[in-house]
């Protein structure tokens, strides 16, 4: 995001509540920087009534500043205008690389592609053929059409990617030779597909510069011939502003029913994703990131939002942290740690919540400052000390974890170690290390306690 709405942000985070007046200038930023991104004038209007109606009622929630809650409120609302469901993330989402798509009763299912010339109409054909014939679950039986009969070059180009992908291609030549129509192309091609029982039909047609009558005329033509199940616009993800009025106009015409935004590989925010979804209310369905065939991915509303808002993995933490830590676990947590009653089911918890962050090091390098600071390898020494302690712990019986003087003190310690050293698979210098390790800590902990407590004051540990 722009340095603007940083400190917009950062004069929010001393507030304990935001007002009308407060949050005025942050409103303003949010509105800059979502135009920056491309996103439609009328469509930031929308999303700002709403982000502003959840900011003034938000509840000052503990351990996490009115910025940063601002700013999860506008991410939240970013994800549900592009389709999405705040409470799920992405990679939560199941693991199919493909999204849902229609299919017809009967084969062939009919996806047919529009868009303005050099959107990508011809390349995600051909990236979707490839898809769904090499999903997993999938493996179909694909036909590409090509439906561009003005460009015997577009026709070409469809030819090359079919080959790349072993798919078959159904050209113009196949109707007859002489001047044939998309439609001619389309119908014959629908027949073809029926005869040899193919399970989908991707139609790839022609573009024009701008949306022009003939366009959209040849393609209601054959929409009303073919029937199909989807009706995918492709739009150039580097078109920006431009995104709104070119869904407009073929939603208005053809009525699509999903997007694919291409050229996203590129540095584009990718704005033009709310735009089409707002305005035509079909979900965007694929992401085109590069020229060559396997690169279609499917689309994800939380992903794109961070992705607008250019700021994304700082709020990726905050709301990790958010979910991860139970406020109240993590007081008591705190409190044991002063008392020094700290015991290994506790330093397991820690070590989990750790974990259930994301790796140790990703989490250290969302940290605004601290990429710079910490090296690749300690990093990586710091996660696998955590992945050792937990292993060792882990072969620790219950009576053990929560009494570690067992384990330090005790007369049985050493053999205590061994078994345990036995059990995770780690060396006895290993375990060793670790347990002098966590004794260190505790008398950190405990000294740190008593300074904070004024000494002598008979508080000590217990
Ligand atoms: P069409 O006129 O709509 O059929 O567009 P094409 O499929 O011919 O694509 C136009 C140009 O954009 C070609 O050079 C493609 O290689 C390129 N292209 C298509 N999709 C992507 C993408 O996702 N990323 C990048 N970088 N280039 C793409
Ligand atoms: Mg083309």
């Amino acid at each position: 995001l722009t340095e603007n709405f940083q400190r917009s942000l950062a004069a929010l985070r001393g507030l304990d509540k935001i007002t009308e007046t407060n949050i005025e200038p942050t409103l303003k930023e949010v509105r800059r920087a979502l135009i920056d991104a491309d996103v439609n004038v009328k469509v930031v209007d929308i999303l700002l009534a709403a982000i502003k109606e959840q900011a003034l009622n938000m509840k000052v929630v503990k351990g996490v500043t009115p910025g940063q809650q601002f700013v999860k409120i506008v991410y939240d609302e970013l994800i549900r205008l592009l389709g999405g469901d705040p409470a799920t993330s992405s990679s939560k989402a199941g693991a199919s690389p493909l999204p849902a798509l229609a299919e017809s009763p009967t084969k062939p299912t009919v996806i047919l592609m529009a868009g303005l010339q050099g959107a990508g109409k011809t390349t995600q054909s051909a990236k979707l053929a490839r898809l769904l014939q090499t999903e997993k679950r999938s493996r179909k039986k694909v036909l590409l059409v090509a439906a561009d009969v003005q460009r015997p070059a577009a026709v070409e180009q469809l030819q090359t990617l079919g080959q790349q992908i072993e798919t078959e291609v159904f050209i113009p030549a196949m109707v007859g030779t002489g001047s044939v129509t998309a439609l001619e192309v389309a119908t014959r091609a629908l027949d073809y597909a029926k005869q040899k029982a193919f399970d989908f039909m991707i139609v790839d047609t022609a573009g024009r510069q701008v949306i022009d009558e003939r366009l959209m005329e040849e393609l209601q033509q054959i929409k009303r011939v073919l029937s199909p199940a989807e009706i995918l616009l492709v739009v150039d993800g580097m078109i920006g502003q431009e995104a709104a009025n070119i869904t407009r106009a073929f939603h208005e015409r053809i009525g699509i029913t999903g997007a694919i935004l291409t050229k996203m590989d590129g540095d584009t925010r990718g704005g033009a994703a709310l735009s089409i979804k707002q305005i035509s209310g079909a979900p965007i369905k694929f992401i085109g990131v590069g020229e060559k065939l396997d690169k279609l991915e499917k689309f994800y509303p939380d992903r794109m939002a961070s992705r607008i808002l250019g700021m994304g993995d700082i709020i990726t933490l905050v709301e990790r942290a958010q979910e991860a830590v139970d406020e109240k676990e993590a007081e008591q947590l705190a409190r044991k740690m002063l008392e020094a009653r700290f015991d290994f089911n506790d330093f397991l918890r820690q070590t989990r919540f750790v974990r259930s962050m994301g790796s140790f090091a990703g989490v250290l390098k969302l940290l605004p400052g601290v990429s710079g600071m910490l090296k690749e390898d300690q990093l990586r020494a710091g996660e696998k000390r955590l992945r050792l302690a937990e292993s060792v712990i882990n072969s620790m019986t219950p009576r053990e974890r929560a009494n570690p003087d067992l384990l330090t003190v005790d007369k049985t310690a050493a053999s205590r170690m061994r078994r345990i050293a036995r059990g995770s698979g780690r060396s006895l210098e290993q375990v060793e290390s670790l347990m002098r390790d966590f004794v260190n800590m505790r008398n950190v902990m405990a000294q740190m306690s008593r300074r904070m407590m004024g000494g002598g004051s008979g508080a000590g540990p217990v």
